[in-house]
C-alpha cells in the first residue's frame, strides 16, 4: 500500500519546519512518496530532493502557485516539472517578489486599524527567502497581543474581503497552467472546496487545468466524492495531500493522512519522468 502526501509546506515559504525538520519528523511516519510544494518557490522543494535518498522517500517535484482568477487568489498546484528550468524559476521568482510590497502595504492598513506593527518584527517571523504571507503577519498580530489568534486575525482583518486584505499581485490562472506546462509538469487546482464557486472551478477546468486536488484533508466526504465526480467526468487527474504547515493543530492529523494509491497511478508518467 502507497502511502502519500502530495501537498506540504516548508520554512521556505510559510511552514514552520526547514526541508531536512520535515524529513525527520516524516520517518516515523514511513510515507513512500511526498511533494513538498511551497506557496511560489521551488527551492525547499529542491533541498528536500537533495536529502531524499537519506530518509528513504521519494520526492516528487512541487510548488503551489498563486494566481488570479474571477478577482480571487486560487491556488495551483504543479507537479513533475523539470526543477532546472530557469524559465519556470524566474516565473516564479516574479511572483516572490510580488509579496514584500503586498505585505507592507497590510501592514500600513493595519496601523490605521490601531494595529501597528514593526515590519522588522514580521520579516523575522520568515524563513530564509524572506518569502513573507499572510500567516506570518497573522503571527506577528498575535505576539503583539493585538489579536487572540488566526482565526480572528483572518475573520477581522486580513481575510479575503476584510479591511485589511490586499490581494496579492498574481499572474491569471490562464499564464500559471501554462507556465507549469511548459517546465513539463501537470497543473492541479488545490483545495478546490475552499472557493465554495464551483462555477469557477468549472472554468478552471474549460481553461485546461489538468486535475484537481479531490483527496484533502479538510475536505468532508461529501465534498470528495463531488470533486472525485467532477473529476472523472472531466477527465482529470485526482491527487490528494494535507497542506500541512506545521502550526498548532497541523500536529494533530500529520503522518496520517494518505491519499489513495491511485493518486501514484494517475500521476505515474511524471514520477517516471523526474526518475523517482
Ligand atoms: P498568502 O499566500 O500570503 O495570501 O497566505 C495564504 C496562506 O494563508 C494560506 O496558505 C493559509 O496557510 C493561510 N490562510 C488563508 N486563509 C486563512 C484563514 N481564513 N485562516 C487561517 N489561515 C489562512
Ligand atoms: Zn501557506
Ligand atoms: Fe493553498
Ligand atoms: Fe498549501
Amino acid at each position: 500500500m502507497v502511502k502519500l502526501d502530495l501537498h506540504i509546506h516548508t520554512s521556505y515559504s510559510d511552514g514552520v519546519f526547514s526541508p531536512r525538520e520535515l524529513l525527520e519528523l516524516l520517518q516515523q511516519y514511513s510515507y513512500d512518496l511526498i511533494s513538498i510544494t511551497d506557496h511560489d518557490t521551488i527551492e525547499g522543494c529542491i533541498q528536500g530532493m537533495k536529502l531524499a535518498a537519506h530518509y528513504d522517500v521519494r520526492i516528487l517535484p512541487g510548488v503551489e502557485v498563486s494566481s488570479l482568477c474571477w478577482g480571487r487568489d486560487v491556488h495551483i498546484l504543479g507537479y513533475g516539472f523539470d526543477i532546472k528550468n530557469k524559465g519556470f524559476k524566474s516565473f516564479l521568482h516574479s511572483i516572490e517578489k510580488g509579496r514584500l510590497q503586498r505585505a507592507k502595504k497590510i501592514v500600513k492598513l493595519l496601523a490605521k486599524e490601531g494595529k501597528s506593527l514593526d515590519f522588522r518584527d514580521v520579516i523575522n517571523l520568515t524563513g530564509k527567502l524572506n518569502m513573507v504571507g499572510r500567516p506570518h503577519i497573522a503571527r506577528a498580530l498575535i505576539d503583539a497581543g493585538h489579536c487572540r489568534d488566526t482565526k480572528d486575525v483572518f475573520d477581522n482583518y486580513i481575510g479575503e474581503g476584510q479591511s485589511c486584505y490586499v490581494a496579492k499581485p498574481a499572474p491569471s490562472s490562464e499564464k500559471v497552467i501554462e507556465a507549469i506546462k511548459k517546465a513539463g509538469g501537470v497543473s492541479v487546482l488545490a483545495h478546490p472546496y475552499i472557493y465554495r464557486d464551483d462555477d469557477m472551478v468549472q472554468y478552471l477546468i474549460d481553461i485546461g487545468i489538468q486535475g484537481l486536488e479531490v483527496f484533502y484533508s479538510r475536505h468532508t466526504n461529501e465534498e470528495t466524492a463531488r470533486y472525485k465526480k467532477l473529476a472523472d467526468d472531466n477527465g482529470l487527474l485526482k491527487t490528494g495531500g494535507s497542506d500541512f504547515h506545521g502550526h498548532g493543530s497541523d500536529l494533530n492529523f500529520f503522518g496520517f493522512f494518505s491519499a489513495p494509491p491511485s493518486v501514484a497511478e494517475d500521476l505515474s508518467e511524471y514520477i517516471e519522468k523526474c526518475g523517482i
